[in-house]
């Protein structure tokens, strides 16, 4: 294979990168700058990097499912009938029989009416937010709500009120400010689970008091699908909410394996989408191998809860062990377990020795996190086996040694 030589380029263009390397040195200076990780194999409880091979702690693969042999084959078999694309949004002539019939599945695994998929978790949020709130509308958000949430809401010219992160009492006070002003929607939004510190969104509390206010909850279950709830149902089945959550959003990126976002809802709320949602309306449809590949992913989910029973062991292992060597876990309920560092430099500095000690853990600082709590976080999957989570414990224990984040052993 050849490649073409770079041309020389213009001086407008050298320009305008030496304005973008501005930025990029102010991040250079903080200890933000990341490049990318390079995996030479699929995503899994160990991936190579460089050359060798590492326990990762990185992905939100939780089930395994991107490797299940159900999984691929279905994929397979789609791509050979119905081809490696769609060629048209879902409007125009991009949904297929395998596109509704993922829908049918959402809506009967999460006990709604109707569902929606997107191509992502992101441009749902995005799309749901932006489309079904307008002027004279109001949202009540918790302050460490997903990127993507906030995206969705800036998108959008309805009034923003936000709460306290997990405060059922300030979003109390946030719903009775809104109803008092006469909005004609009020939604309040949560992360099920929140991806950053791993803990769970008082729900049935949130939904009550929404109810109290005559205001529709949407939860964001990105990292509850697949982890929480009977068969992985989600946070709505957590706490026995069904038919009280207007908007149950989800991905199919993370416990699910493949790709995609969706909207589990009302025949309403499906139709007004299909209508008024910008990223469903201007942009294509998931190919046949995806959309399969989800289905088969709904079966796997229903048929095999062994997967999250083992994906919980796992996490009580992992957490269990990281707390006896002294480290502060923070307030996770959930198999993301963040391991606090406080400066960004220190969670960058602790990422790259468990990567000599051969574990993959990626440090995490501003903007994902707020100031001053950088860490890195590991989410332990189904497939990792104990040997695997007792080797990253080791690498962990030394490691945090090093920084002075735990005990040195004679005062353990
Ligand atoms: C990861 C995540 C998303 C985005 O999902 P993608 O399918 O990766 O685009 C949305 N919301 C939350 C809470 C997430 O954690």
């Amino acid at each position: 294979m050849t490649t073409a030589a770079t041309p020389t380029t213009s001086a407008a263009v050298r320009a305008f990168d030496a304005s973008l390397n501005e930025d990029l040195d102010a991040l250079r200076r903080d200890g933000l700058f990341r490049p990318l990780r390079v995996l030479e194999s699929a995503q899994g409880p160990q991936v190579d990097i460089g050359g060798r091979a590492l326990i990762s702690l990185s992905s939100n693969n939780y089930l395994g499912l991107n490797t299940h042999p159900r999984l691929i084959e279905a994929a397979e078999q789609a791509a050979a009938e119905w081809g490696a694309g769609t060629g048209a949004v879902r409007t125009i002539a991009g949904t297929q029989t395998l596109h509704q019939e993922l829908e049918r599945r959402l809506a009967a695994f999460k006990h709604t009416e109707a569902a929606l998929t997107f191509g992502s978790g992101y441009t749902v949020n995005v799309g749901v937010l932006g489309s079904m709130l307008e002027q004279g509308d109001c949202v009540v958000s918790d302050k460490l709500n997903h990127a993507s949430i906030i995206d969705g809401i800036r998108l959008t010219k309805a009034d923003r009120i936000l709460y306290e992160h997990v405060d059922v009492d300030d979003a109390d006070r946030a719903l009775k400010e809104a109803r008092a002003k006469g909005y004609r929607r009020v939604l309040l939004v949560s992360d099920g689970v929140f991806s950053m510190d791993g803990d769970i969104a008082p729900l049935a509390q949130l939904v009550e008091c929404a109810e109290r206010y005559e205001a529709a909850v949407m939860v964001d279950d990105a990292h509850a699908t697949g982890v929480l709830g009977s068969n992985g149902r989600g946070t709505t089945d957590h706490f026995g909410l069904h038919g009280r959550v207007a908007l149950n959003i989800g991905t199919l990126s993370k416990a699910v394996g493949v790709v995609g976002g969706y909207v589990c809802a009302t025949q309403a709320v499906r139709d007004h989408l299909i209508h008024k949602a910008r990223p469903f309306l201007f942009s294509s449809s998931h190919p046949p191998a995806v959309v399969a590949a989800c289905i088969a992913a709904v079966d796997v989910l229903e048929s095999e809860p062994q997967l999250i029973e083992q994906l919980w062991e796992n996490t009580r292992h992992f957490k269990e062990g990281l707390r006896s060597l002294g480290f502060d876990i923070g307030r996770s309920e959930t198999p993301i377990t963040p391991v606090m560092c406080g400066e960004a430099t220190i969670a960058m500095h602790l990422s790259d020795l468990l990567l000599e000690r051969g574990v993959f853990a990626q440090g995490i600082g501003f903007p994902t996190v707020p100031r001053g709590q950088a860490r890195v976080r590991t989410i332990v999957t189904a497939t990792h086996t104990t040997a695997q989570l007792d080797r990253a414990l080791d690498a962990f224990d030394d490691a945090g040694r090093k920084l002075g984040l735990t005990p040195p052993p004679s005062a353990a």
